[in-house]
């Protein structure tokens, strides 16, 4: 026997325009309970990003670049230990709930790694996923910390804005091996691409 789901919880709901999204019986119901929700899903964040940093750090062939992941890696294993840190500080269990957005910046970062050539090009797009995530992060901490402290939870502020300074750092770091040595050597690269088609001119030339 099939089983016939009723249409009739969402049917009038889903023809109204600019409708509202109807709240699951476990909803956040009011500021605090957001705040400890999020503090759940960047804990799942960070622990995905101890297994997904060491891929990156694999596929990555800039000196530069592997120091500075691997850098982070102890950076953002120690970020973990904070954040089970906050929960105890509220004394509130630890507890990690599945962070869709860092599940796709993680999925992207590995499709952008098989997708380009090893080599500086690769090293170019680990920089580009690895600083999507950065800024995922940074944009959460930003958060978490304003919460906290309109919450009047100082400490946990405190331990929130140390972890908001690493990803800054971490950040601003990538934009540097990017800036200084990785697109000018990946752009290199094109330029002698270009230059070597010129030699051996393609039978159908592309179009410039
Ligand atoms: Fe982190
Ligand atoms: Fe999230
Ligand atoms: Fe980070
Ligand atoms: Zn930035």
């Amino acid at each position: 026997m099939k089983s016939v789901k009723s249409s009739s919880q969402n049917g009038a709901a889903s023809s109204a325009k600019g409708k509202k999204t109807a709240a699951k019986s476990d909803a956040a119901s009011g500021l605090r309970d957001l705040f400890e929700d999020s503090l759940k899903d960047i804990y799942w964040a960070e622990k995905a990003l101890t297994k997904a940093i060491p891929k990156m750090i694999k596929n990555a062939t800039s000196e530069e670049l592997v120091a500075a992941l691997t850098d982070h890696l102890e950076v953002t294993k120690n970020q973990v230990a904070r954040v089970e840190q906050v929960f105890a500080s509220l004394g509130v269990k630890a507890q990690a709930k599945k962070c869709a957005a860092m599940e796709g910046l993680v999925k992207e970062a590995e499709e952008i790694m098989s997708e380009t050539e090893d080599g500086v090009v690769r090293d170019a797009g680990i920089i580009s996923a690895a600083q999507k995530v950065e800024h995922y992060e940074i944009a959460t901490y930003g958060t978490l910390a304003a919460f906290a402290k309109i919450l009047n939870e100082t400490e946990v502020a405190d331990l929130l804005m140390e972890t908001l300074n690493e990803e800054k750092e971490a950040d601003d770091k990538l934009s540097e091996v990017a800036e200084t040595s990785i697109n000018v050597e990946a752009a290199a690269e094109d330029t002698e691409e270009d230059e070597e088609e010129e030699a051996a001119p393609a039978p159908k030339s592309r179009k410039k």
